[in-house]
């Protein structure tokens, strides 16, 4: 089960003083208001940690608290111990940031469709990977263990990262700003109106302006819906290694990228992309829709090309006009994954 959630962690703790600190780092890196309920509890599930939508935090025992507790004992630690618990600050620090993000309706629920899990994941992951030695200089770690923060990265979402760093830098070319402006502006946005976002930040690129373009704006975003949430079911297909993931996700967001290109420049002669399915259900209900799902196969379909002449950049790092090479397994509007969402797998073991 996700987010199995244990007993609290005891305020007065040290273990939670750890945990609290991260919080509160993340906070003050990402410049964004942090949700945190102040309850911190162990996680049950098996996975390293998860952020619950109503602010609590849960971490891992084994795999977060436990190097911890090694690593201001001053313990020796050997290069694999360094390894895991870099990967365990990075945990802390990629749930802190969910904890930053506005994810909820306003009835407390999660509805995410398929895309917008997938690249919340995508940022909270990259942010976490790239920003964690924030955290590790706020924990007073780096003194005693200067190697950590040279260690190599342990990515928990290959093909979630690969596809959001793709799509941010197709967005960055098509808008014309600096790519960590586009990230800044997904990060503060609701994890429902990222896409939106998109759109206006594509459309202003183009046109100089967003007002008068509504219909575009929807277009523009249902196309995003529909050609990103793919990505969701290469992170979940566990006969991929992490570098095919990373190839694939790279690849659908690349043609993602293309077709967002098409419909900026002749909206009217696309059709129109599938709605997206709003996920109506409580949060219960999606993990009970999650686990029904896995019994199940993905339809698999063939991606649309759309025109790539002045984004080959994207397509060429992966493996360019693939598109007739391999079916990809399509999920549009499939009920977000709670487990994804709130989350950290441990690297290693399957997502699911
Ligand atoms: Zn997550």
């Amino acid at each position: 089960m996700p987010g199995k959630r244990g007993a609290l962690l005891d305020p007065r703790s040290r273990e939670y003083h750890w945990v609290a600190t991260a919080i509160q780092a993340v906070a003050e890196a990402s410049g964004q208001k942090s949700r945190w309920n102040k309850r911190v509890y162990f996680e049950l599930s098996g996975l390293e940690g998860a952020a619950s939508p109503d602010g609590g935090m849960s971490v891992s025992d084994a795999t977060v608290l436990h190097p911890l507790r090694r690593a201001y004992a001053g313990e020796q630690l050997t290069d694999s111990d360094l390894s895991q618990l870099r990967d365990a600050l990075v945990t802390l620090t990629h749930e802190s940031l969910h904890l930053c993000h506005e994810l909820q309706n306003a009835d407390g629920a999660v509805q995410l469709s398929a895309a917008e899990l997938a690249l919340e994941e995508g940022l909270a992951e990259n942010w976490a990977q790239q920003n964690v030695h924030q955290v590790i200089h706020a924990m007073d770690l780096a003194g005693k263990h200067p190697t950590l923060l040279t260690q190599k990265p342990v990515d928990a979402y290959p093909a979630l990262q690969s596809a959001t760093t793709t799509l941010v830098d197709g967005v960055d070319t098509l808008s014309g700003r600096q790519h960590e402006e586009v990230v800044r502006r997904l990060q503060a946005a609701k994890a429902t109106e990222r896409f939106g976002v998109i759109a206006d930040l594509v459309i202003e690129g183009r046109y100089g302006g967003t007002g008068d373009r509504p219909e575009l704006r929807a277009q523009l975003e249902r196309t995003l819906q529909e050609k990103f949430a793919p990505v969701l079911t290469v992170e979940r297909d566990g006969s991929l290694d992490a570098d095919a993931q990373k190839q694939r996700g790279s690849e659908i967001s690349a043609l993602a990228v293309a077709e967002l290109d098409q419909v900026l420049t002749s909206p009217h002669s696309r059709s129109p992309a599938q709605q997206p399915q709003a996920v109506e259900q409580t949060w219960e209900q999606q993990i009970l829709a999650w686990q029904k799902e896995q019994t199940q196969q993905a339809a698999a379909r063939e991606p649309q090309v759309g025109s790539v002449e002045h984004l080959q950049k994207f397509l060429a790092q992966g493996q360019p006009h693939r598109e007739d090479s391999g079916q990809v397994a399509q999920l549009p509007g499939t009920p977000a994954d709670p487990r994804h969402l709130i989350a950290r797998r441990n690297p290693g073991r399957a997502v699911d």
